[in-house]
């Protein structure tokens, strides 16, 4: 991308011993030290700034073109490049085509800016490298990382005070994990409900030493269920897929009608079901399904309830919204993602059992790490060696407290009912989602659409209009709200999680929507 000097060849660079020591234990020489720390200083404690005046789409430059500079597949035998010209290829020519999640204009996605220290904390994870699957390369922080589980357990169930003592730091108990991301989360808890209900019986040796086959003949079934709530997460058909349960059998229901879906299925006595998941914080519009009711019905059935809290777990640290996820205590297990709701970086899931022990049917040993009665965290996650997240979320927590990410929350929650009554007041969208959380969706309706009858070309119409509108106006690079379908409607998806995000920038997104609309109304643009 740069041209070269003709003049100047630089010293090739060789890889050799002298090069590799000083890449291990010394730091580069000062011209290259100078470079890393200017951008470091910038990174570290001017972010924001940074971020908008480095990160962004700020030109219309197509991925297709892009990857015109990505072709070469070969690995170079000499190093390239020294440390400061690298970091500047990253600040000069990398950034500038990544995407500003920071700016407050961006609100489409469940990616947003993060607390500056979010990065310090991560620079220091990373330094120090520890490795939490086992206690030999962890010490400490697999102590913390049980401690930091049971502080979110416990906002979770709040058990009793003798309840956290026996187990906060018990080698044999669990209360939870970390996992990469909520997929993996959600697929945690789904491996741990099917290990229970087809657990060892008589000569059956459970299956997930048998594996489905042998299992459905030693319970005498022929398939396995899950109920899930209609716009539930994709990941937990993943789940199913990977379980060996099918993929076909996770059924999408209405919650309401929970009570008699179970009575129906447990007519036909070949079919199990393997767990109820109910949503806290639909990724599409942020609904919370009825946990308490459903909590109730699967107590009553005795079957699993899994509440995938990816998105709205942390409302619970507001005392002021807490209330909408009422219920969630009576799961058997629930995921929260890190890296949404409590502004960590890419990526940390959590996934936590109401049972200290029900991870134990997970848990797999070797000889050389995950002894039995050790402390080592990797005996019972999917994951082998993972990073210390739980290092961020702990000191996030401290220089948070509770009361910081109520504000976050509550911040979210009340300009997503503001936002929601700006959309009804204008004669040019329709509000399709109001904000149950911080989540809703909405689209551009013209008033003069809104005199016609309600018909499927109508309803075509307007879908063209909008994905028109979402792409216009994501290609102008100012502002970005995301794109959904919800019973063939397309319609504008919102998440108001970044805390500069207002009311004001949200009336200038509507109006530029507008704008869009009246520019393009009459051309046969291509809706795509
Ligand atoms: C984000 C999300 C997931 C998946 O989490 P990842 O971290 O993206 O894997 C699952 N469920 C819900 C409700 C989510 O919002």
């Amino acid at each position: 991308m740069k041209k070269e000097n003709p003049i100047f060849t630089p010293p090739e660079l060789v890889a050799d011993w002298q090069a590799l020591k000083r890449t291990f234990i010394m730091p580069e020489n000062d011209s290259g030290k100078a470079k890393l720390v200017k951008y470091m200083e910038q990174i570290l404690f001017g972010l924001h700034d940074f971020l908008k005046a480095h990160v962004g789409i700020t030109e219309e430059i197509s991925l297709k073109d892009l990857s015109k500079n990505f072709m070469d597949t070969r690995i170079s035998k000499n190093p390239q490049k020294k440390l400061a010209d690298v970091i500047t290829d990253l600040i000069v020519d990398i950034a500038p085509h990544a995407v500003n999640v920071a700016s407050p204009y961006f609100i489409g996605h469940m990616t947003s800016a993060i607390p500056f220290f979010m990065v310090h904390l991560k620079t220091i994870a990373a330094a120090l490298n520890q490795n939490v699957v086992k206690v030999e390369t962890s010490k400490v922080v697999s102590v913390l990382e049980k401690q930091v589980l049971a502080k979110i357990h416990r906002l979770i169930y709040n058990k009793s005070e003798d309840f956290y003592n026996e187990h906060v730091q018990d080698t044999q108990t669990m209360l939870g994990g970390f996992t990469e991301d909520g997929t993996i989360a959600n697929l945690t808890a789904l491996w741990v409900a099917r290990n229970v209900l087809l657990a060892p019986k008589d000569e059956f040796l459970g299956i997930e030493k048998e594996g489905i086959h042998a299992a459905y003949k030693a319970y005498g079934i022929e398939r396995c269920v899950i109920l899930l709530s209609k716009l539930g997460h994709y990941s937990l058909k993943k789940a199913c897929g990977i379980l060996g349960i099918g993929n076909q059998n996770v059924i999408t229901i209405d919650m309401g009608n929970l009570k008699n879906i179970i009575k129906e299925i447990k007519l036909d006595k070949k079919t199990a079901i393997m767990a109820v998941v109910g949503i806290a914080g639909t990724t599409e519009t942020g609904t919370v399904d009825p946990l308490y009711k459903i909590g109730e019905i699967c107590h009553e059935n005795n079957i699993h309830f899994h509440v995938d809290a990816a998105w709205g777990g942390p409302t619970l640290l507001s005392e002021k919204y807490r209330h909408l996820l009422k219920g969630i205590e009576l799961s058997d297990s629930v995921t929260i993602d890190g890296h949404k709701q409590f502004y960590m970086p890419m990526t940390c899931g959590m996934v936590y059992f109401n049972s200290p022990h029900v991870l134990d049917n997970i848990v797999y040993h070797s000889n050389y790490v995950n002894r039995p009665g050790s402390v080592d965290l990797g005996m019972k996650s999917l994951a082998g060696s993972r990073e210390a997240n739980s290092l961020i979320l702990d000191s996030a927590l401290k220089i948070m407290g509770s009361g910081g990410y109520a504000l976050l929350i509550d911040h979210g929650i009340e300009t997503a009912i503001k936002f929601a009554e700006e959309i009804k007041k204008r004669k040019n969208f329709e509000l399709i989602t109001a904000p149950q959380l911080n989540i809703l969706t909405y689209r551009v309706f013209p008033h003069s659409l809104k005199l016609e009858p309600p018909s499927k070309e109508l309803n075509q119409k307007l879908n063209d209009i909008n994905r028109t509108v979402q792409r216009l106006q994501r290609e102008a690079g100012k502002s970005f709200v995301s794109r959904t379908t919800l019973n063939d409607i397309v319609v504008l998806r919102v998440v108001i999680m970044n805390p500069m995000t207002n009311i004001n920038i949200l009336n200038e997104i509507l109006d530029e929507q507008e704008e869009i609309y009246e520019r393009n109304k009459d051309c046969d643009c291509d809706p795509q």
